[in-house]
């Protein structure tokens, strides 16, 4: 955990409410999105308003972590020099059962296993004793 060298999400007095209680929640590896009171709509990424109709309210959820892997690439360049030792690496798009579709990457498994349509679960990467970051594995069976 002492190891983690790759950039981080700041959490500080400066952070904003709903990125806090979306962190927070995952340093209890617990993947939350904002709900939708007046439509049910889930809306990632975190914003001040429903994306479907506007309304300011909503409740944070706390999805099952479960979904299917969209679509995926191999990074070969690194955008930051703390990835590059593990590229290529993939970057993969995993579609939630929810409905969001979530940036990440897949780990637990060699790129030459992963499919489209395959199903997914949140694997948390404990980065250090406050954040957790949701990674995703294949899921087995
Ligand atoms: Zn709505």
């Amino acid at each position: 955990m002492a190891d983690y060298t790759k950039p981080l999400p700041r959490i500080d007095d400066n952070t904003d409410a709903d990125s806090r209680a979306f962190w927070d929640a995952a340093g209890e590896h617990r993947l939350v999105m904002q709900r939708c009171t007046q439509c049910g709509h889930i809306r990632w990424p975190i914003g001040p308003v429903c994306t479907q109709c506007l309304t300011e309210e909503f409740e944070w959820q706390t999805l099952s972590g479960r979904g299917e892997l969209h679509s995926w690439v191999n990074f070969h360049q690194p955008f930051h020099p703390e990835w590059a030792k593990e590229a290529p690496y993939n970057v993969a798009l995993v579609k939630l059962e929810e409905g969001p579709i979530f940036l990440s990457n897949m780990v637990e498994c060699e790129d030459s296993e992963l499919a489209v349509g395959a199903a997914v679960e949140v694997a948390w990467e404990d980065a250090t004793e406050q954040i957790s970051i949701p990674k995703f594995r294949l899921l087995q069976d």
